[in-house]
C-alpha cells in the first residue's frame, strides 16, 4: 500500500471541476505529509481532538475540513482555522459557528448535510426540514456563516443503481435551493458527494468535492 500511488490515481480519475478531500481520519500525521509530499492539499477529519492535533504539527497552508458529526461545544476550538464544514445539520449548529467565527472575524464555509440514504441516521437534515430552515430565513442574518451548497452520503451498498438514484436525488434538490434561495449567491456552488466506493458514481451525478480516505490511506483501525 502506497499512499502517494493511491493519491494519484484519484487524482486522476476526477474531472478538473472536482475537488477531492484526502480523508485523513484515524491515519498518523505520517500518512498526511506523504501525500501533502504528492500536491495534496485538502484533507478530511471527523473528531475534533484528533483534528486539532494535526492542525498543530502539519503545515499551515493545509485546508482542514471538518467531514463528520459536529457537536455544537466542539465548534469554538476548530473556529479559528476550519477551511469548510461539510455536515451542518441543524439551525442550532449554524448559529454556534456564526458566533465562534464572529470571535475571529472569519466567515465559515458550511454544507448543508442531507440524508438521502436508506439507513436510519440521527443526522442531516431532511429534505423537508431543510426547506422549513431555508423558508425561516433567519440563516440570512449568519454574516459570518456562508452556506456554500450541500451534503450527503448514500447507503452503504452494492446496489449502484441504488446509489446512483440517491446521489441524483442530492444534485436535484441542490438545483431546487440553487433556484429558490441562492441564485443571487454564486458561493453556493458545492455538493460534497462521494466516498472510496462510489466517488465515481457521485461524480457522474454531478459531485462537486468528494471525500475519499480508505482508498487512498488504506483502512482504518478503529
Ligand atoms: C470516513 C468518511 C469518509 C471517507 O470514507 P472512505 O470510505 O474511507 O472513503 C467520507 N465522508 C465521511 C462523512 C466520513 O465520515
Amino acid at each position: 500500500m502506497d499512499i502517494q500511488t493511491n493519491l494519484k490515481e484519484v487524482v486522476a480519475e476526477l474531472p478538473e471541476n472536482v475537488r477531492l478531500v484526502a480523508v485523513s481520519k484515524f491515519h498518523p500525521a505520517e500518512a498526511i505529509e506523504a501525500a501533502y509530499a504528492a500536491g495534496q492539499r485538502i484533507f478530511g477529519e471527523s473528531k475534533e481532538q484528533e483534528l486539532s492535533g494535526k492542525y498543530e504539527k502539519l503545515p499551515k497552508d493545509i485546508e482542514w475540513h471538518f467531514i463528520g458529526h459536529l457537536q455544537t461545544n466542539k465548534v469554538k476550538y476548530i473556529a479559528p482555522y476550519i477551511a469548510m464544514i461539510h455536515a451542518a445539520d441543524s439551525y442550532k449548529l449554524l448559529a454556534e459557528v456564526n458566533k465562534q467565527a464572529a470571535k475571529y472575524n472569519r466567515v465559515i464555509p458550511c454544507l448543508l448535510e442531507i440524508h438521502i440514504a436508506q439507513e436510519e441516521s440521527k443526522y442531516g437534515f431532511t429534505f423537508d426540514t431543510c426547506r422549513e430552515m431555508l423558508r425561516a430565513g433567519e440563516w440570512k442574518d449568519l454574516n459570518h456563516v456562508c452556506i456554500a451548497g450541500v451534503m450527503g452520503m448514500a447507503t452503504n451498498t452494492d446496489d449502484t443503481a441504488e446509489i446512483a438514484k440517491e446521489f441524483h436525488s442530492l444534485k436535484t434538490f441542490f438545483d431546487e435551493l440553487k433556484k429558490d434561495y441562492f441564485s443571487d449567491r454564486p458561493e453556493f456552488r458545492e455538493i460534497s458527494m462521494g466516498m472510496s466506493h462510489d466517488y465515481l458514481i457521485a461524480v457522474k451525478e454531478g459531485s462537486t468535492m468528494v471525500r475519499v480516505g480508505s482508498k487512498i490511506f488504506g483502512e482504518r483501525i478503529y
